[in-house]
């Protein structure tokens, strides 16, 4: 994130306190400033910086923190730039999301904590990170629903992918190759069920016929109603996982 010093010409003006917290850094030769999604403020100093000089410098940018938080607060409500949980109905999991400046663009969850590592706060670098984190978490879950229905319906494909894609939930190719859609995770369970179910009756049937649905019915005769809900679904995908 850029920020520009500004002119200490009113240094004796009374400064509202900041929340903000330090980070050192042996590789920081100048201090950094970061201004979170959610307000939050972290500076990042060389170890041997003193406190005073930090409070300086913290002061010194204060006009420029306040316009960034001003930015995140016009951003957030309506169009969840940078989500601060992840509801996954899938598998009945609620996971925060914890952003933090670093130097280098890394994601991992721990203890139901995701912990974002990004050099700049935005969507373009934090969006990828969420994204690679879903693919990473459902690849196990998928194949698990891909196990448990080929034992159901006793259609088996030879190899199952898993993609994040925004224009299907899955995909079924001529070779038997089932592609699931990560964003899965985010639909219920019996969602993500019809899911794999539809496109294992596909190594059947390569078609949408009505031979073609007369075995989806088998498996699931309320599949109607899932192809509708799912159809829709599109439109209230959030904005991290469209990109
Ligand atoms: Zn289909």
């Amino acid at each position: 994130m850029q920020y520009s010093l500004l002119d200490d010409s009113d240094s004796n003006a009374p400064v509202e306190p900041l929340g903000w917290r330090v980070r050192t850094s042996k590789r920081v030769r100048n201090p950094k400033i970061q201004v979170f999604p959610h307000g939050g403020v972290e500076v990042v100093v060389h170890p041997r910086t003193r406190p005073r000089e930090i409070e300086a410098f913290v002061h010194e940018n204060s006009a420029w923190i306040e316009r960034t938080r001003g930015e995140f607060r016009k951003l957030r409500p309506a169009e969840q730039n940078l989500p601060d949980r992840i509801e996954l109905p899938a598998i009945g999991e609620h996971l925060p999301v914890h952003y933090n400046c670093s130097d280098r663009n890394r994601v991992a969850e721990r203890q139901g904590i995701i912990r974002i590592d990004a050099r700049k706060l935005t969507p373009a670098e934090c969006w990828p990170l969420l994204r690679d984190w879903l693919k990473r978490k459902a690849r196990p879950v998928l194949k698990e629903a891909v196990a448990v229905q080929k034992d159901f319906t006793g259609l088996s494909p030879k190899r199952v992918q898993i993609r994040l894609q925004t224009t299907r939930w899955g995909s079924c190719s001529t070779t038997g190759t089932l592609s699931l859609n990560a964003a899965l995770l985010l639909r219920s369970p019996e969602e993500l069920r019809y899911v794999v179910i539809h496109e294992l009756c596909h190594l059947e049937h390569m078609n949408h016929s009505k031979r073609y649905w007369q075995l989806v019915g088998r498996f699931e005769p309320d599949y109607r109603r899932f192809e509708h809900c799912l159809n829709r679904a599109w439109q209230t995908s959030p904005q991290w996982l469209i990109g």
